[in-house]
């Protein structure tokens, strides 16, 4: 372990905006009953502030007098080896990076970011769960983390092509649109991939999938690694530029859109002609523009809620759209759960989390919060517009035997669309 290199990565992450947030905590303990973790368990460790604590050491002790005292006569000591290996699991295993605990927060502290680089100095010294760096090794090595290798992108393509009699557009030259779709959906959901070219192909849209940009999954976003995250993020964006696409569309990866819609522009230059955007504002576009028609009514038995993804939704601002859509295809049957929108929490498989078995204990026990609020809607069917967050609800249902039916939005998109 490099202890070293993850206090040296603390400091370097700790300029000005950094500094100015951790002075800012005033300790009120607010944040901890936002995070579902926390909730979940009852662990004082997984509160949000505990968990950038790490970073707060690293920026007293070298930036501040009291900080430098208290190291002086022994009131703190330095970073040790047994601290990252606690964080890693405070901050891996036990937050999802969701941000609905800066939503409480009094003094406005962005904890999502801050706990990205704890993340970010645990990456550095080598603190990653196993399973995880794992998962990165294999994106670096194979293109993917979920072994979507060329071959499999290829193989899986032609079965959706032939099984589902779906046009799908690849390496398109003269396209303005460039798709990139999640590994979980083509290996765990391949039925979105067909409803992704069903949509796009009934508004008429200039599409195309690309061998090479063929994965939107960042693994080293969730690991914190800055080098792995832009390597990851290169290869998308500079196949974009390279293809002249006017629009790069994200599909139902929460995750990946953060990475490419926002972080991406603090890592490299990005063109502005290049819209990157999410397949769920695009649905809202062709609906609201009428480039597709939806037959009215097409799920309207039982009882259908809508689970807000922490990317997506309350940081990507894609709140209306699938409401919008689910009035038309549900008007009798869609019912919200609480919280929602904005103030939804996390299924608890994001930020990585679902991909480290060591923390399938804390992962479950916060979707047991999932399960309550959706049991109290009394709703059969869950949608979600995050093939992220269908995996744990999928996992989940197995997992509690729940009798509930997981749908995405695309995927229902494209069932309801009128001939
Ligand atoms: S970002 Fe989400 S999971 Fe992480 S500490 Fe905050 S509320 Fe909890
Ligand atoms: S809610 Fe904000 S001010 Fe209060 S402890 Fe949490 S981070 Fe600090």
């Amino acid at each position: 372990m490099q202890t070293q290199k993850a206090i040296n990565t603390f400091v370097k992450e700790t300029g000005g905006w950094v500094a100015s947030q951790l002075e800012a905590c005033t300790r009120c303990g607010m944040c901890a009953e936002a995070c579902h973790f926390y909730q979940a368990t009852g662990v004082p460790e997984y509160a949000p502030v505990w968990k950038v604590e790490l970073l707060r050491r690293a920026y007293e002790q070298r930036f501040t007098v009291s900080g430098k005292v208290k190291l002086a006569i022994g009131l703190d000591a330095e970073i040790s080896d047994e601290d990252l290996l606690k964080w890693s699991s405070y901050v891996y295993h036990a937050c999802t990076v969701c941000n609905k605990c800066s939503m409480v927060c009094p003094m406005g502290i962005d904890l999502g970011t801050l706990i990205h680089d704890v993340r970010s100095g645990l990456a550095e010294a080598g603190v990653v769960p196993a399973d995880l760096a794992a998962a990165v090794q294999k994106q670096l090595e194979e293109g993917s983390p979920l072994g979507m290798t060329d071959e499999v992108y290829a193989d899986r393509l032609e079965w959706v092509t032939d099984d589902w009699e779906v046009d799908i557009p690849i390496d398109k030259e003269g396209a303005e649109t460039l798709v990139v779709l999640s590994s979980i959906e083509v290996m765990k959901f391949p039925q979105n991939i067909a409803a992704v070219a069903e949509v796009l192909n009934a508004a008429g849209e200039n599409w195309t999938l690309s061998t090479k940009a063929r994965e939107v999954v960042n693994f080293g976003f969730y690991e914190g690694s800055h080098s792995h995250t832009t390597l990851f993020l290169k290869r998308l964006l500079d196949q974009a530029v390279a293809m002249g696409v006017k629009r790069l569309v994200v599909t139902e990866c929460g995750h990946a859109y953060d990475a490419l819609r926002w972080t991406a522009y603090n890592l490299m230059d990005i063109p502005d002609s290049l819209e990157i955007t999410h397949i769920t504002g695009l649905l809202g576009e062709y609906v609201s523009s009428g480039r597709i028609k939806l037959k009215g009514g097409a799920f309207n038995e039982g009882k259908i809620t809508f689970h807000d993804a922490c990317k997506i939704q309350r940081k990507g601002g894609h709140i209306n759209e699938p409401r919008q859509i689910l009035n038309i295809l549900s008007p009798d049957a869609f019912v919200e759960m609480t919280p929602n929108r904005e103030e939804s929490i996390c299924c608890g498989g994001g930020g990585g989390v679902i991909a480290i078995k060591d923390a399938d204990p804390v992962r479950y026990a916060a979707f047991e919060l999932k399960i309550d609020q959706v049991n109290k809607t009394g709703a059969d069917t869950v949608v979600m517009s995050c093939s992220n967050c269908r995996l744990q609800f999928t996992d989940g249902k197995e997992h509690f035997n729940l009798d509930w039916k997981i749908n995405g939005l695309t995927q229902m998109v494209a069932d309801a669309l009128a001939d």
